[in-house]
């Protein structure tokens, strides 16, 4: 069993925020940073001690990574799978490539959680014209027809809610192949957020309850509003995919909940995620760290919630020619504001998120909303005063 220690370094296929925060965490813990990105000047790029340039099925770029690292992860699951497969050969990659095939494919993900038991929406697949149909007879109206491959933040999916609406939903989607869904009036989402050491002990932590605009993620408050009963189911479905996964480190399960306290898993990603956010700032162990300390073979750290918190993330349509003004989350001493260092601003793209803790969620909630509301407005605060 390989074990990474501080001082070794830490190579990362994929240079985002999510490989920013985790190198930002162990370059605390005292860990080397490579990082593979097609970006040179992308948020983990600028805090790396090792670049490598280079595409992501680029096998060259892999290999000079994993020559340079002691252990490698990743920050997205679009990798080639093979690329992995590649680089496994040479040093130790966690999550590995056996991980990365099942999750990347919507589809091969659904049918493994069906396989595994685990409750989910219905679907069907869909590859020709002819399978729109049938799919859609499946699934029920309305529905989500989404790509197989590469999706996030509701790119590559489409509700569709009349069959006339069928094959235009399709062509948007570039006929790739794809799943047709059943769409979900659900109650809450949450997300179960566990991390799994090279052992298979877990720890989970706190559940967190997610709100979404426009599918991308927008707010999340933690401790979650779900009774101690669906807590415990949640985890325990979790725990279940990730050990028949067998995977190493962070991974985050995304669930509906339905009416009567009814579960279904939405989607799986096998790394840490943008609703485990809150942990950098609120618990004794962040899930940055916690996948660290999975993947370089330490025990794993307590993630205990240390004050309630909402993360509420900053996207792209509130920077106007100059920039939001930061004074709107800076004057309050609660309030933890974190950008990622991106140099490109568009709509819908993450750019940063503010952590507000709180007596209670409550009031963190309230406070986080009006300062995503405020910084929305465009107000700044008046003049040079902090009140
Ligand atoms: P995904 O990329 O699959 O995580 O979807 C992003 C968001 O879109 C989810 O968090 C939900 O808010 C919404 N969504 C996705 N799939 C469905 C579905 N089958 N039914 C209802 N809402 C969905």
């Amino acid at each position: 069993m390989t074990r990474i220690w501080p001082g070794e370094t830490v190579g990362i296929l994929g240079g985002g925020q999510l490989a920013r925060m985790l190198a930002l965490e162990a370059r605390r813990m005292g860990y080397r940073i490579a990082i593979l990105d097609p970006d040179p000047e992308g948020p983990a790029m600028q805090i790396a001690d090792v670049r490598v340039p280079g595409a992501f099925d680029d096998p060259q770029a892999a290999r000079s990574l994993a020559e340079k690292s002691d252990v490698i992860t990743l920050d997205t699951e679009h990798v080639p799978a093979a690329l992995l497969e590649l680089i496994e050969a040479i040093k130790p990659v966690r999550p590995s490539a056996d991980v990365l095939r099942i999750v990347q494919d919507r589809l091969e993900q659904r049918r493994f959680l069906e396989a595994q038991g685990v409750p989910q929406v219905r679907y069907a697949p869909v590859s020709d014209v002819e399978d729109l149909h049938a799919a859609a007879k499946v699934a029920g109206f309305p529905c989500v027809l989404k790509a197989r491959r590469s999706g996030y933040d509701g790119k590559g999916q489409v509700r569709v809610g009349h069959p006339d609406e069928l094959v235009g939903a399709w062509r948007s989607l570039g006929e790739a192949p794809a799943v047709m869904e059943s769409f979900v009036d659900f109650e809450r989402e949450i997300s179960v957020l566990l991390a799994r050491d090279l052992e298979g002990n877990l720890r989970f932590h706190p559940i967190a309850e997610n709100v979404h605009r426009r599918h991308i993620l927008h707010l999340t408050r933690v401790p979650a509003r779900v009774p101690a009963q669906l807590a415990s189911q949640a985890e325990e479905l979790g725990a279940r995919i990730a050990s028949a996964l067998g995977h190493i480190g962070m991974m985050a399960i995304e669930l509906f909940v339905t009416g009567n306290d009814g579960l279904l898993v939405n989607e799986v990603a096998p790394r840490v995620h943008n609703s485990g956010h809150y942990s950098f700032g609120a618990c004794v162990t962040s899930q940055f760290e916690q996948h660290v300390r999975a993947v370089c073979g330490l025990p794993l750290g307590d993630p205990s919630l240390l004050r309630p918190a909402v993360m509420v993330n900053l996207l792209g349509d509130i920077w106007r020619d100059s920039g939001p003004a930061w004074s709107t989350v800076l004057r309050h001493p609660t309030a933890r504001l974190h950008l990622y260092g991106k140099r490109r601003v568009s709509p819908g793209r993450k750019m940063g998120h503010v952590l507000v803790l709180g007596e209670d969620a409550d009031s963190a909630s309230a406070l986080a909303e009006s300062i995503a509301a405020a910084l929305e407005r465009g107000t700044p605060p008046g003049g040079s005063t902090w009140t």
